[in-house]
């Protein structure tokens, strides 16, 4: 049966008819249905649900023509359940019980309370604590394109503009939302969601109708108006979000109380492959966060902290002013050994304020998030403490921290210490809050005291030295005599139960206090939660101030993690200024300097975009070139969120967006041909660099022939010097590219150096002027254990080449050896007189003008297997 098609007929008993009517209402949401202990689902969502959560799918009316596919989860244990089916993609709507069951007349009232959407997950249920959890909204309007993030568990929300869909596209990539709204609206006038598919990967796409993305919904919000003035696009966008946000809560998402101006031109452009090959939240192979920028960069205590460093880093200031200021503060850090550890202290205090911020704003907190957000305030009160007195920029940063002691005190005076997970079952509240509550838990107290000194009256009275009074949920207090004394049990007890060796009673009297101590307690469980309730609303009624205080904590946090790596690993403050100058002394790559074991070799790169802004880098395989390169783009972009570097010493001129085209083997997996993907690479550096960008590519043209190929990177790199006038660094096999630098000022060659040993090769890893003599990629080989006899002989066919020995016909002469012809030189066994082998017919077959030296060597290697 389909989504949403249960017809149900006449048959179909009320409760049925009660699921299907709210199903109707949520047709593209997993429906969890509140059925006493249960949250049951039912029909096919039972059939998806039962397979992703993997439990057993049953039925009702197992019987019938038209069984019932059924299955549930414990409502008291629902939350995992929910988590995974977000996980996999799916939305979950939660229909709970909205009338007491005792009370109903016929079925229970039932309503969908909540939505919770892979994008929409303000609970924060199985969300990482170091990640966000993006929903991106986006249209059209007026040829602009807005875009709106949000994220629910923390309130985060901004909006931005873009003007082609190539810039949205790299923005979507950069926040990699988990869902993407969309406008369901005209054909043409909308975005699809394929205009997209590369940016939204495996964002769930969902839509919500085109006249909701109204930015009306952001009149409430701080930021709203100057949004909507500004950016009308963006507006409606972040409306929409808004409405969406609105419909999955079931009202005003309480916690999204301010939005901000997202990317921008005060940022640095990042698109996919720049963030992807720099590996700066997670690595390109195994997508691991542990090996990646932000991985070396992160110590910080907080998650809190930790979501905010992944946002710095994917979001590099180009404003001098505002690189600046972070680096004072981080430098106030460095040069403070015991204020870094006091700091630190504090903030290891702190738990994620935001998210419990959220969670009381939508009414889920429960205590023991509030007791953790007591202990929170006062640790964030201990911060400003410790920063207020010191001078500026620390004390700046302590003036952003409002401890709200009022609240905090509120808080740890009502709440216990440890408090439990439910919050309606009591022990929740300290005594002295509530003189009722006292009052009533003295009652109940006074009454258990009293039910137990009735045991040891009764039993003195009857003589039954082994008559216990002892309680359960079913019959409540009674009295318990064991078969061997039921003649001495007086009239006055009314027989209740009879068990195999007992007999069950219960007295008036005991009824009578019975009645007082359960009463009592319900009434002060009753009375505990609406002491809790209040105070949470109290909560949700400051979001604004705590989320302002979390933001300045979690900031605090990032600028500390930046100055203990910078102290651990010993990086200098760059000088970060407004031109086109790029100087590093002793960089080194932040993140292979860590991975391995021998000494890292620091080196130099100088650029400037007015003089000498390409780099030719030329070197053999291995040899460190795409590490000192990627190092030099690391280190720009270390620079621009505040950070200290790698390096000696560095002097930064803005980089407005980094460029990158290195190698495409997960292009290759999709199934794009490696040149194609090459040169649509290249083409996007040609259109979109310019004077203050950062260009580095890895070898370009390598998968055409290799006269094809090295004509292209000639044109390619001499239209980024000419005219682009980019700084470059440009690696590449083609060592006939070196020659661009007699011809062009603005182009340096530089080597990666190795040292010829033995025949064999040494790597230095030292950036040095001037340009390779050759490739060495024969040496490689060797070194890569290709057999002696193979590599000689690699070697003669290698100097043929250079020397352009060519036959008749014009191919080069690659079967005539030195010593003597081909066919007498039996030195490698391939060419014996008799039989030409299948390897000398390959051998000359092939078209060894058409080939690359990559090719080349597949082709030994391939023909070596065959021998
Ligand atoms: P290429 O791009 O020239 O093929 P890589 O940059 O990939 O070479 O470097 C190959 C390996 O050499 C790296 O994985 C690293 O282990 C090592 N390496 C590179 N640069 C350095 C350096 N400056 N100091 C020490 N080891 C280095």
């Amino acid at each position: 049966m389909g989504r949403g098609a249960h017809n149900y007929n006449d048959k179909a008993t009320p409760m049925v008819r009660q699921y299907s009517q709210i199903k109707e209402s949520c047709p593209d949401a997993i429906l969890m249905f509140r059925l006493g202990d249960f949250y049951e689902m039912f029909y096919n969502d039972a059939v998806i649900a039962s397979n992703i959560l993997n439990i057993t799918l049953t039925s009702r009316n197992k019987n019938d023509a038209n069984p019932m596919p059924l299955c549930g989860v414990p409502y008291h244990s629902v939350e995992p359940y929910i988590s995974k089916l977000l996980e996999s993609g799916r939305k979950v709507a939660i229909c709970d019980q909205v009338e007491d069951p005792k009370l109903a007349k016929g079925v229970v009232r039932r309503e969908v309370t909540r939505i919770l959407t892979p994008g929409v997950n303000a609970e924060g249920l199985g969300l990482s604590s170091s990640q966000a959890n993006y929903l991106a909204a986006v249209c059209l309007h007026d040829g602009l394109y807005g875009l709106a993030v949000v994220e629910a568990s923390t309130g985060y929300f901004s909006a931005s503009e873009y003007s082609g869909r190539a810039e949205l596209v790299s923005e979507l990539a950069r926040v990699a939302p988990r869902e993407v709204l969309l406008a369901r609206g005209r054909k043409g006038s909308r975005l699809e969601a394929r205009d997209l598919s590369e940016a939204v990967g495996g964002a769930l796409v969902s839509e919500l109708d085109e006249s909701e993305f109204d930015s009306a919904g952001l009149r409430d919000i701080e930021g709203g108006d100057a949004v909507a003035a500004e950016m009308p696009a963006a507006a409606r966008a972040a409306g929409g979000a808004l409405a969406y946000l609105t419909a999955a809560q079931m009202g005003r998402p309480a916690q999204v109380v301010r939005i901000e101006f997202g990317g921008g031109s005060t940022m640095m452009r990042l698109d996919e492959q720049t963030k992807r090959n720099l590996e700066l939240v997670s690595t390109m192979r195994e997508g691991s966060r542990e090996g990646s920028l932000l991985w070396a960069l992160d110590c910080t205590k907080t998650a809190a902290g930790a979501r905010l460093l992944g946002r710095w880093l994917l979001y590099p200031l180009t404003n001098c002013g505002l690189i600046e200021a972070r680096q004072d503060s981080v430098e106030a850090f460095v040069e403070g050994a015991e204020l870094r550890d006091a700091v630190s202290s504090a903030l290891a205090e702190i738990y994620d304020v935001e998210r419990i911020t959220s969670r009381a704003a939508t009414a889920r907190a429960n205590a023991r998030d509030l007791a953790a957000l007591a202990q929170s305030l006062a640790a964030i009160s201990k911060l400003k403490g410790i920063l207020g007195p010191l001078e500026a920029p620390l004390s700046e940063l302590a003036s952003r921290i409002d401890p709200m002691e009022g609240l905090r005190e509120r808080l740890a005076a009502t709440i216990v210490g440890e408090p439990p997970l439910s919050v309606r079952d009591g022990g929740i509240v300290r005594p002295g809050v509530s003189e009722e509550l006292d009052e009533l838990r003295d009652a109940v107290s006074g009454g258990k005291r009293r039910i137990a000194a009735m045991e040891s009256a009764e039993r003195e009275a009857t003589g039954i030295g082994s008559l216990k009074i002892r309680y359960n949920k079913v019959f409540g207090y009674y009295l318990e005599v064991t078969n061997a004394h039921r003649n001495k049990v007086p009239d006055r007890y009314i027989r209740k139960q009879t068990l195999a060796n007992a007999e069950r009673y219960i007295t008036p009297e005991l009824k009578e206090y019975e009645q007082r101590v359960l009463g009592g307690e319900g009434r002060a469980k009753a009375m505990e939660y609406e002491i809790f309730s209040e105070l949470r609303r109290e909560v949700a009624c400051a979001v604004a101030r705590l989320q302002r205080s979390a933001q300045a904590a979690a900031e605090i946090d990032c600028l500390l993690s930046l100055a203990r790596v910078a102290v651990e690993h010993d990086y200098a403050r760059p000088k970060v200024e407004d031109t086109p100058a790029l100087e590093i002394a002793d960089g080194r790559h932040p993140i292979v300097e860590r991975l391995i074991e021998e000494r890292f070799v620091p080196n130099d790169v100088t650029m400037d975009g007015d003089g000498r802004r390409m780099i030719m880098v030329t070197g053999p395989n291995m040899a460190g070139k795409s590490t000192v390169m990627r190092q030099t783009a690391l280190i720009a972009l270390m620079a621009q969120i505040g950070s200290f570097v790698p390096a000696k010493e560095a002097r930064i001129g803005v980089v407005d967006r980094i460029f990158t085209r290195v190698g495409a083997s997960d292009a290759l997996a999709r199934g794009q041909s490696t040149f194609m993907v090459e040169m649509a690479e290249a083409s996007v550096i040609l259109r979109e660099a310019g004077p203050r960008s950062l260009v580095l590519i890895d070898e370009i043209g390598r998968g055409t022939s290799t006269f094809d190929g090295l004509a292209i990177a000639w044109a390619v790199a001499e239209d980024l010097h000419d005219r682009v006038r980019a700084r470059t660094m440009f690696a590449t096999h083609y060592h006939e590219l070196t020659e661009l630098a007699r011809t062009k000022d603005g182009i340096a060659n530089f080597q990666v150096a190795v040292k010829e040993w033995e025949g064999s090769i040494v790597f230095l890893r030292k950036l040095t002027e001037g340009a390779t003599p050759h490739s060495y990629g024969i040496h490689v080989a060797h070194l890569a254990g290709l057999p002696d006899g193979v590599i000689r002989r690699a070697d003669e066919v290698l100097s043929n080449l250079e020397d352009g020995e060519y036959d008749e016909i014009g191919s080069p002469r690659i079967a005539i050896a030195r010593g003597g012809t081909a066919r007498d030189d039996a030195q490698y066994g391939l060419f014996a007189e008799e039989a030409p082998s299948e390897v000398v017919r390959a051998l000359s077959d092939l078209d060894a003008d058409s080939i690359t030296p990559l090719q080349a060597l597949n082709i030994i290697h391939e023909l070596k297997g065959k021998v």
